[in-house]
């Protein structure tokens, strides 16, 4: 059995006692244990404060932007093996156990390119300089400067190593060094791009740190200029934002939370239409990608009332048309739950939907099956979306969608999506441009991104779940409220943004050209 060791003071460090278990949850074998009883995690980000922050901020944007891209070349030299690693710990197939690889070298060489444009500079200036004063000679200008802390970045179970490179990529490229937490469960992809890291010397001491096990008393040292970005359930983002250290601190917390991400089907699309198709190939991926355990998958699906019998049949064939099962074999498209802790989660949620709506495909797991976590997909029908409250707060964390009826009317799609109470993202097939509009403004203050389906975009669609390292990721209420990625705008969190008044010269002789790099 593994024993998965962290990286800490630039050497790898192992827990005390047995630790936790990490299992394959295909068959529910243990494969590794973590644990981080006893490491000394004070004296950790001190190491990281006190030498990888100056070592990244001793590069330029540029150059941090090419550290990034040897790791995303490094990491991606190890496809083959990180794929097998994904599968094992967490019931990958192999489009899914891509997604997530592919996704975190992907993301890595995004930020590599940005630094790039960034240019050989330490800092940014924050729009255009200002007068502010009668006189032209008095001048205000805003720059953002990296943080001398550590970033904290504790991570959830789905996405080990896009996860780990979507924030690390922020964090490097605004020079502040990092302490990776993956969640226990599935530790042992990160674990791994760990050691290849670490064997590939490219990270300066101190700049990144690797914390396997539970997060111990991480957050009793956290100091004014730490960061926080977590990743996971709302309960725990609630635990981490009360914490005494961090309130007393005002440390930064960004969230990505739970989100019952919504679709709105519009009362123009027709069966068989272009975007009808559309609606429906993203719908059943949405549903069967990673099993469901994506935080951006689609949960509640909004329709006129007349649609709805079509799409139960339709969706039914496609998913009927995904065969789950052991990610071993060839064929099967949709593995088990990444761990076998997330099962009875899984139908438990299932087993309260069904209270208050009718299964309209699949049926309720019986019990733990040949494929240790696996279960199928299920379609629920609920009739009633505005007098039932549990299909706008449960989130099934698995393959499951509900569908509802609406009036056909954008406001009363926009008031039950809201009901969600914050979403990280919300899609509309429609291609009647008015209602789409409509809608559009209904639905952004409630998400942090919204797809807009169309028949114009039917061959390029990369579905409401992809996240984009050039768009954000985040979403309000519910969803945690954070903002990550957006090219640039993921760099805020780990830059203070001053605004320094002063003589226009001085400021010129002391920033330097006044436009402002975008
Ligand atoms: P979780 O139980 O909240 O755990 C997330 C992370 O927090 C893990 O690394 C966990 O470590 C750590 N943690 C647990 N207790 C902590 C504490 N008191 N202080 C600091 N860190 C602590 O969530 P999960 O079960 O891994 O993830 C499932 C949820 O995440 C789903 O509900 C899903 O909606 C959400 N999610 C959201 C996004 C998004 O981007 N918005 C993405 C994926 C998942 P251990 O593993 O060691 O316990």
């Amino acid at each position: 059995m593994i024993e998965l060791k962290s990286f800490l003071q630039n050497e790898w460090q192992r827990g005390a006692g047995d630790g936790s278990p990490l299992h394959d949850p295909t068959t529910g074998e243990v494969i590794a244990s973590a644990s981080t009883e006893g490491l000394d995690l004070a004296a950790a980000l001190r190491f990281a404060r006190e030498e990888g922050g100056p070592a990244l901020r001793a590069m330029t944007f540029a150059q941090r932007g090419d550290l990034l891209t040897r790791m995303s070349q490094v990491i991606h030299e190890h496809r083959a093996e990180l794929l097998e690693v994904s599968r094992r710990n967490t019931g990958t197939t192999l489009r899914d156990g891509k997604f997530d690889i592919d996704g975190a070298t992907a993301t890595l060489a995004a930020y590599g390119e940005l630094g790039r444009e960034l240019g050989d500079r330490h800092f940014l200036l924050d729009g255009e300089g200002q007068q502010i004063g009668r006189s032209p000679r008095f001048h205000g200008q805003h720059i953002q400067v990296p943080l001398r802390g550590v970033a904290l970045h504790i991570n959830a179970f789905n996405f080990p190593a896009w996860g780990f490179a979507e924030k690390l990529a922020c964090s490097f490229l605004a020079g502040v060094p990092v302490v990776t937490k993956p969640a226990t469960s599935t530790a042992l992809p990160t674990h791994r791009i760990a050691e290849i890291l670490v064997e590939s010397g490219l990270c300066p001491a101190g700049s990144w740190s690797l914390l396997c096990g539970s997060v111990g008393d991480l957050l009793d040292h956290v100091t004014p200029q730490d960061v926080i970005a977590f990743t996971g359930s709302a309960a725990t983002a609630r635990r981490i934002r009360g914490h005494a250290q961090v309130i007393q601190n005002s440390v930064r917390v960004n969230a990505e939370a739970d989100s019952l991400n919504a679709v709105v089907v519009g009362p123009d699309v027709e069966v068989d239409s272009d975007t009808w198709d559309l609606f429906l190939r993203e719908l059943a991926r949405e549903m069967t990608q990673k099993s469901g355990q994506k935080c951006t998958a689609t949960r509640r699906v909004f329709l006129p009332e007349a649609l709805i019998a079509p799409t139960v049949e339709r969706l039914g064939d496609a998913l009927a048309s995904i065969p789950a099962g052991d990610p071993n074999d060839e064929g099967v498209m949709m593995g088990p739950l990444a761990t076998p802790g997330q099962f009875p989660d899984v139908c438990a949620g299932l087993a309260a939907l069904a209270e208050v709506c009718e299964i309209a495909v699949g049926a309720l797991p019986t019990g733990e099956g040949a494929c240790g976590a696996l279960v199928e997909p299920v379609v629920f029908v609920c009739n009633d979306p505005h007098g039932t409250e549990i299909v706008h707060d449960l989130e099934v964390f698995g393959p499951a969608v509900t569908l509802m009826p609406y009036s056909g009317a954008a406001l009363d799609a926009g008031a039950l999506v809201s009901r969600g109470c914050g979403g990280l993202v919300a899609t509309v097939y429609s291609d009647d441009i008015d209602f789409t509009g409509e809608i559009l403004m209904e639905l952004a203050p409630w998400n942090g991104r919204v797809l807009l389906g169309s028949k114009r975009i039917a061959d390029h669609s990369t579905g409401p779940g992809i996240v984009l390292p050039e768009l954000v990721h985040g979403g309000p209420g519910r969803a945690g409220g954070g903002l990550e990625l957006g090219g640039r705008r993921g760099l805020g969190l780990y830059m203070q943004t001053c605004a320094v008044q002063g003589s226009r010269p001085v400021l010129q002789k002391i920033l330097g050209a006044q436009d402002s790099p975008s």
